[in-house]
């Protein structure tokens, strides 16, 4: 399988050199250059072998047999949650994808990819440094670290805005173990730090003193298809299971409501699509951030607009990168594509035709769900069916009853209640302690669900990053020093 680049004509390069690069040097994203079919039964078996059955389809020149290893280091710790299907009670079907070590969803990727990245490496002859810098409003950040600690070859450095991130995501972060990590409040919000990370990206100066000591900066954001592929797989491990259950018969289409920002785990859901699963709609769920709402029903993308802080943060975007990935496989116009990015980078947005927007709404639906409207399905699910969902999986349970069509829908549940206690309390409308671990353990009491131990833990691990940098400082880490 090859890869090439949304934006031009460029070499088409190997999984491997799609991996260790992350973006293509025109500043695309890679993309695989045809959809495989899946020909193997899945059914029966484990999250470890549906990811190898997956993956090899698309990492033709990684062997099988390190898949296996990878898959069994990266998911053996999710304590058999990997990819675990719930039904409740009159309350629909939630994939709960919050069972890895840092309790949200990017675990499946970030578990992963860490291991990709180190044999790509290696399969490319390539010795030097990996230096990721990592830009994060919460979840990201930490399942980057937990993935990255400890691998050979391998720096990582967080930067996380001050005050910006909740105080259980930024223990998660400041507690984290091993000797290639390093974590960094940054004065300022999410945006001063993304900026900050970018300009270090961006300085060609930095580049070449970096080079000259055997070192490259890398990313670990889903621009990277090492990110998105591993995502596929929970969709047919899901439907799977559906099958098993009696939930659908083999061959019946399910639809999937997925709570969205950055359009990576939507999109993995197209892939598996193409690849021939039987998915109907896939239904992009938005919060008051709705720039992705209003281009799925009018085909204008818009990023200059208000930017809201809301309890949903991992979804607070307002420039999703991977819609770009859409955009090429559906219109297979790169200087189409390369155009319309020019644009939303210069003018902060863009348009596409009729006929564009018509094929992306045979698959595509959307509706966007302000926090009220989250906060009351939190409750409404909790007192109908005694099932407890973080804001985020809320924000996609609200839209899927609004789009609900005549398929099973599965919503994805992208974060352990437990990471947003506090938001939780309040939206059962409950007393909230000032404490994020009293409210934690308020929740605990009041749900009876137990928490995730690797959060309660949190509370007594000793801290062992305290800087608070400047965003001009990030240049001096990204320099090593
Ligand atoms: C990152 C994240 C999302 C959004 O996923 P994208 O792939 O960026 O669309 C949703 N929910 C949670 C909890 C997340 O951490």
């Amino acid at each position: 399988m090859e890869y090439r680049s949304t934006r031009g004509n460029e070499q088409k390069v190997s999984a491997a050199k799609a991996i260790t690069t992350g973006l293509a040097p025109d500043g695309g994203l890679y993309v695989p250059c045809e959809f495989p079919k899946m020909q193997a039964d899945l059914s029966g078996l484990t999250y470890e072998q549906t990811a190898v059955e997956v993956l090899k389809l698309f990492l033709t020149d990684y062997a099988p047999e390190f898949l296996a290893d990878a898959a069994q280091k990266a998911y053996g710790s999710f304590g058999g949650g990997a990819g675990k299907t719930v039904q409740t009670d009159g309350c629909g079907t939630f994939l709960e994808l919050w069972h890895g070590p840092t309790c949200a969803f990017k675990d499946y990727a970030l578990q992963l990819m860490p291991h990709l990245l180190v044999e790509g490496k290696k399969m490319l002859h390539d010795e030097r440094l990996t230096h990721i810098l990592v830009a994060t409003s919460g979840d990201t950040g930490k399942a980057a670290l937990a993935g990255y600690a400890g691998l050979d070859g391998i720096r990582i450095s967080v930067f996380y805005p001050q005050d910006g991130t909740s105080r259980i995501q930024e223990l998660q972060m400041v507690t984290q173990t091993g000797e290639n990590v390093g974590v960094y409040a940054v004065k300022g919000n999410f945006d001063d730090a993304q900026s900050g990370v970018k300009r270090a990206f961006g300085n060609k100066a930095l580049a070449e003193e970096l080079a000259k000591n055997g070192a490259y900066l890398s990313s670990a954001n889903s621009i990277n298809w090492g990110r998105l592929a591993p995502q596929i797989v929970y969709y047919f491990y899901c439907y799977e299971q559906l099958v098993g259950q009696g939930a659908v018969t083999r061959g019946q289409a399910v639809d999937f409501c997925v709570p969205t920002g950055n359009f990576g785990d939507i999109l993995a859901g197209w892939y598996a699509k193409q690849m021939g699963l039987p998915v109907g709609r896939l239904i992009c769920a938005s919060n008051e951030n709705d720039v992705l709402t209003e281009f799925l029903s009018t085909g204008v993308y818009n990023a200059r607009r208000p930017f809201y802080k809301t309890e949903s943060p991992s979804m607070d975007i307002l420039v999703s990168s991977n819609l770009e990935r859409l955009l090429y496989h559906v219109t297979g116009d790169a200087a189409q594509v390369k155009a319309w990015m020019e644009q939303l980078a210069k003018e902060g947005h863009y348009e596409v035709g009729p006929e564009v927007l018509a094929e992306i709404q045979k698959t595509f639906a959307c509706a966007s769900v302000d926090a009220a409207g989250a906060a009351k399905e939190i409750a409404r699910v909790y007192h109908e069916a005694n099932y407890l969902m973080d804001p985020h999986t809320a924000v996609a349970c609200a839209a899927a009853r609004e789009r609900a069509g005549e398929n099973l829908c599965v919503v994805l549940s992208t974060a352990s209640p437990y990471k947003f206690p506090v938001s939780v309390l309040s939206a059962l409308e409950q007393a909230v302690p000032q404490d994020e671990f009293s409210a934690l353990e308020q929740l605990e009491k009041y749900s009876g669900l137990p928490a995730p131990e690797a959060l309660k833990s949190l509370k007594n691990a000793p801290v062992r990053f305290d800087r608070t940098i400047e965003k001009e400082e990030i240049l001096t880490v990204a320099r090593g020093e």
